[in-house]
């Protein structure tokens, strides 16, 4: 280990020359405050944050956090969580930024957006707190800037660390609601199987959010707080903010109707997301949902793989069986059935599903359609005669927003209205007029329901390298996974939160293509990555430690790696 006044004169030696000549910085040096390890450094200065690896170690007892901030497994996510956070706002705070070509004088760190997830940017231990971040270091052109790279490691980054890693910098009542906030969700979360609860949404909290592409919450002036109708309230008492009530979401099938722009979708989007714990301030803190919750939909030019998609379709022209379906181009209700199935085959057991982003046909066939065309003609068994199966045979509850058809009173156990953003409880009325008013539809597709049939990968065409041999899993953005040569849209995936958990889902794919034989399911694998993960952390996806990979669920690694056009699979009937 060097001191740290090292930097300086090695770069006071490099200055105005070639970029490359960074490579000499790589090393540990000591600084008072903290480690610093720079383990990985760009060959030039466009070179995106990953392939930069910069570390800074602070001992836990200098840093000065109560020990109960990791005193349990979520507690210690958020107080993770919330370094992260810290880091990242003093970035912007105290480091001027891009200041050069490229990436030349930025600081910075994955950003945390509104859920606390477990990441591998910061990583803590009994002894010590370790970050995960970049260094864009400077230059004109190709030309080192060495003025510009002390200032930053002289000025800017011990500003950062003393300002985001030690107590006494911080407001310790925020890091304690932060913590706090984690643990009571988790809690709630808990709490729903016992109270056969699929969801719970707490008076008072905000759903809508900023924007469509801010997820920020909409500010409190222009939003209607969520209120519970009377009949679906449900109280708790949470271990740090005490008791609590709001609306139960019941097992089974429930629907969310109303008028256009009523607010279905906001509270369909915060059940989704209620998979997640959320950041104080969210709105959704209190908003939890079953972690096998899984919101599908229709998304047409998806690929499939040997999927059995036969409760949903059967007999399509020029396929010989749909208990093994596999397409280049899926059509919306294809492509809708195949998430379903793939989404049940790895235990999703509520189904979260939005008229907005559903194929019409899957949904509904009503009287006078069944009149006109032929079931022989229509390989599609609608949703609505395989919403009450799937409950009562395999205990999948789903919850639809469904404004369009009341084909659904027939086959729901609870009907939520929203009118101007106020959910009421509508079950009563909605089941008196399903009785007044028959539809005349016959039921379609069979008493019974079968589970789609397991499938077992192969990993003949799963290759991580690119055409010019290059190891390439890497992200763009959130609804992109680059893997090899191969970019897979996962852009329908909703509970997808953050590119990082995209990236990981790649890393966590190329490990299992490493374990897959002729004889291990896609239900296997996946759980035994997950069981490895919650083990032995998140790290064990890349053992070069990054700062670029969040946690993900099952369900979105299943999502992604059904998507793949180079997965193979046979399926087990
Ligand atoms: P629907 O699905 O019923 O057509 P949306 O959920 O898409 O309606 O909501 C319509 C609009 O109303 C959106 O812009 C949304 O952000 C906003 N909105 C939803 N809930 C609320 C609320 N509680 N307060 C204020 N605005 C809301
Ligand atoms: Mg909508």
């Amino acid at each position: 280990m060097k001191p740290f006044d090292t930097l300086r004169s090695v770069l006071q030696s490099i200055d105005g020359k070639d970029y490359g000549a960074y490579q000499s910085l790589l090393g540990t040096y000591r600084h008072p405050a903290f480690e610093l390890r720079i383990t990985q450094i760009p060959k030039d200065p466009y070179a995106p944050p990953h392939t930069g690896m910069y570390c800074v170690v602070v001992n836990r007892d200098q840093a000065g956090f109560p020990s109960d901030c990791t005193s349990n497994r979520i507690r210690s996510i958020a107080f993770r969580d919330y370094l992260a956070r810290m880091f990242f706002e003093n970035c912007h705070v105290h480091c001027k930024g891009r200041r050069g070509t490229g990436n030349s004088g930025v600081i910075t760190i994955a950003e945390p957006l509104q859920e606390i997830l477990d990441r591998t940017s910061v990583v803590v231990n009994d002894v010590t707190i370790e970050v995960r971040f970049f260094i864009g270091l400077p230059a004109t052109k190709r030309s080192i800037r060495s003025d510009i790279a002390q200032t930053m490691f002289f000025e800017e980054l011990p500003a950062i660390i003393q300002n985001s890693l030690y107590a006494a910098n911080l407001d310790l009542a925020d890091l304690q609601k932060h913590i706090e906030t984690a643990e009571d969700a988790e809690f709630l979360r808990n709490q729903l199987a016992e109270h056969n609860l699929v969801s719970f949404l707490a008076d008072g909290s905000i759903l809508p959010r900023a924007s469509g592409v801010d997820p920020s919450p909409l500010k409190r002036d222009n939003a209607i707080c969520f209120t519970s109708p009377e009949t679906m309230q449900v109280s708790f008492t949470l271990p740090n903010h005490g008791p609590i009530t709001g609306m139960g979401i019941p097992t089974g099938v429930t629907l969310i109707v109303g008028g256009g722009y009523h607010g279905k979708s906001t509270l369909l989007d915060a059940v989704s997301l209620g998979v997640y714990n959320h950041i104080p301030g969210d709105g959704r803190e209190f908003c939890v949902t079953s972690p096998g919750a899984v919101k599908v939909r229709a998304f047409s030019g998806r690929s499939v793989r040997s999927t059995d998609i036969s409760a949903f379709i059967n007999n399509i022209p020029g396929e010989s069986s749909t208990e093994s379906f596999t397409t280049e181009n899926a059509s919306g209700s294809t492509s809708q059935a195949a998430s379903i199935a793939e989404m049940i085959e790895v235990g999703a057991d509520v189904l979260l599903m939005d008229e907005d982003t559903c194929a019409a046909n899957f949904m509904i066939r009503d009287r006078r359609m069944q009149q006109l065309v032929a079931k022989a003609n229509e390989p599609i068994t609608a949703f609505v005669d395989v919403i009450r199966l799937l409950y009562t045979d395999h205990n999948i509850s789903t919850v639809l927003v469904m404004g369009g058809s009341g084909d659904y009173f027939d086959v729901c156990d609870t009907v939520i209205q929203m009118t101007n953003y106020v959910p009421s409880d509508v079950t009563t009325e909605a089941k008196e007029v399903a009785q007044n008013n028959p539809t005349g539809r016959l039921q379609e597709g069979g008493h019974t329901l079968k589970l789609p049939s397991l499938r077992i990968p192969s990993a003949e065409n799963i290759n991580p390298h690119n055409e010019y041999g290059g190891f390439r899993i890497n992200t763009s953005d959130r609804e992109h996974l680059i893997f090899g040569s191969e970019k897979i849209n996962c852009s329908d995936l909703e509970q997808l939160v953050e590119p990082e958990q995209v990236k990981a889902i790649g890393r966590a794919i190329f490990h299992i293509s490493e374990a897959m034989n002729s004889s291990t399911s896609i239900q296997e694998l996946l759980n035994a990555i997950l069981k490895d993960i919650s083990e032995s952390g998140l790290d064990l996806l890349d053992q070069r430690f990054t700062g670029d990979l969040s946690k993900f669920r099952i369900f979105e690694l299943a999502g992604v790696l059904n998507r793949m056009r180079s997965l193979k699979c046979n399926t087990l009937f």
